[in-house]
């Protein structure tokens, strides 16, 4: 876990650092600090020093954005609106988060270590395409009608749900956040982002711009602060709240999902993963090399996706693993804003102490860790480990850093035993030139998605989410509609009945 648990819960400072930026909540279109006065470090994971100082939100503050969300969607004029006349705004907003691309990368890449290139290069772009994607999607849609036999028709009306609640991870802020906050803003509902505390600088800029492409007071709130006994809590049990949507580990899923259901209200939970990462012998080996390379050291590992199980056909292993091993040896490790850096630190001490637990638990007869400079943030090196034991932590957990394991298999079915063989269900890729093995395969594996020949590549009008501990429900598309709307049939008679 990498949010404190209630006992150890930093209660933050009063006194603010005046050399560091201050990061306020943003609540009924205002950036606020806490009524408390408290600041936390943000801790960039690189040179382990505070780069920015946060307000500190309690229950307070989560009260007061989400009162603000209730009144904006009560009385405001967002829900009001034509799809039309949002997208508009959204398209302003996402603009502006290109304009301030640098900003919004350097935010992210100082909380939480990414490389620069993967913030600039992927997530700020993602991130604009969320906003368009479902400000289009939501305008331009079609809703079903149905001619019924008895002279009616019913049609489906997407009226907003009302008030939603967004939690999100550290590993992708920015990006994750804006998976939420995009569909959530463009079907007419008000929001309260809570980001993790990790990473919590981008959300508060992208508010500040929302607020900017004149995105009303009160729709879009951001409130920071820890998990439990803090802002998370105090939002997912908030009776006036009408959607909860959720990312990150399968353990706080299950909290947010008691806590929801208490209050009867929907919840998508988009969970942990173990990515299983399938080559078969007659697989287009650079290719697959390509990819199961960016599957696993992107992001340091540090990615819900991530293909952390890589399963070899037997013949193909010692070819695979010394051209994946030589692959990995030529990543250049180190400073996250440096852009020639392609893997950089953990993301925070806490994290680093999770992921050196299994790092110093591996057998030396299994593990290769790859040389490479590593300098003074909370680095571990990249590790291959051939042949683990199957019930290992290694091979069954989420460890969420640079370490892969690969296992010799024998047998299309002991592959598919094998992959489903776990608590996760969240992704699969499969390397072969075999198509009608691709889609057999595919079929028989319990997980959100398969990727043949291919990785990370995403459709957004496709269902995105995980089976078993990897989630509950689907976002994206049509998804996301059925999530943050409430969908409802309108029954009109065209044919008066005959008297
Ligand atoms: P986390 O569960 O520790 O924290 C996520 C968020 O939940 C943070 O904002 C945190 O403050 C908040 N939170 C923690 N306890 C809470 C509580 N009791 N009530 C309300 N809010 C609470 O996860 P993390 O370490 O930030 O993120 C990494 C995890 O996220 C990994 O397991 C990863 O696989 C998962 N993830 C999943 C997806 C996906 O799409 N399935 C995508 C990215 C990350």
């Amino acid at each position: 876990m990498t949010t404190p648990t209630t006992a150890n819960i930093p209660a933050g400072t009063t006194s603010t650092d005046d050399s560091l930026p201050l990061i306020g909540h943003i609540i009924d279109g205002e950036e606020v600090q806490s009524e408390s006065g408290r600041v936390f470090p943000s801790i960039d994971p690189y040179t382990r020093q505070p780069w920015a100082q946060i307000a500190l939100g309690t229950s307070v503050e989560a009260g007061l954005a989400v009162a603000a969300a209730r009144r904006a969607f009560d009385e405001g004029p967002w829900p009001r609106m034509s799809a039309g006349a949002r997208r508009k705004i959204i398209h302003r907003f996402a603009d502006l988060i290109e304009e301030h691309g640098d900003e919004l990368a350097m935010a992210d890449t100082r909380d939480m270590g990414k490389p620069i290139t993967q913030s600039r290069g992927n997530d700020v772009p993602r991130t604009a395409l969320n906003f368009r994607f479902f400000a289009d999607h939501a305008a331009l849609t079609p809703a079903e009608v149905l001619p019924m036999d008895s002279g009616h028709h019913t049609y489906t009306r997407f009226d907003p749900a009302g008030v939603v609640v967004a939690i999100a991870p550290w590993n992708f802020p920015m990006m994750l956040e804006s998976w939420k906050v995009a569909p959530a803003l463009a079907w007419g509902n008000t929001v309260v982002l809570k980001p993790a505390e990790d990473s919590p600088v981008s959300a508060t800029i992208m508010a500040r711009l929302a607020l900017e492409a004149g995105i009303p007071p009160g729709v879009f709130n951001v409130v920071h602060g820890y998990g439990p006994d803090s802002v998370g809590e105090a939002l997912t049990s908030n009776p006036d709240v009408d959607r909860i949507t959720f990312t990150g580990e399968s353990g706080t899923g299950r909290i947010i999902a008691r806590a929801a259901s208490y209050n009867l209200v929907p919840v998508s939970l988009e969970l942990g993963g173990k990515g299983a990462n399938v080559v078969f012998a007659d697989a287009d080996l650079d290719n697959a090399i390509d990819w199961s390379i960016r599957a696993i050291f992107t992001n340091t590992g540090q990615v819900c996706l991530a293909g952390s199980r890589i399963y070899v056909e037997r013949p193909l292993v010692e070819e695979f693993v010394a051209r994946f091993t030589a692959a990995a040896e030529a990543m250049v490790v180190g400073d996250p804003k440096d852009p020639a850096t392609q893997i950089g630190p953990l993301s925070s001490g806490v994290h680093y102490t999770k992921v050196r637990g299994y790092f110093d638990t591996i057998a030396d007869s299994h593990g290769t860790r790859l040389s490479g400079e590593l300098r003074d943030g909370w680095f571990v090196t990249p590790t291959i480990i051939v042949e683990p034991d199957r019930d290992s932590a290694h091979q069954r957990e989420e460890i969420f850093g640079p370490i892969v394991t690969i296992t010799p298999f024998d047998s299309e079915d002991d592959v598919i035993g094998e992959v489903n063989d776990s608590p996760y269900g969240l992704n699969a890729m499969l390397f072969t030139e075999n198509l009608t093995r691709a889609h057999r395969v595919a079929g028989a594996l319990v997980v959100g998605t398969v990727w043949v020949n291919c990785f990370f590549i995403r459709d957004l009008r496709a269902p995105f989410g995980g089976a078993k501990a990897s989630g509950v429900g689907r976002e994206g598309g049509n998804f996301s509609r059925e999530f943050f709307t409430e969908p409802k049939a309108v029954v009109m008679q065209m044919v008066p009945p005959a008297h």
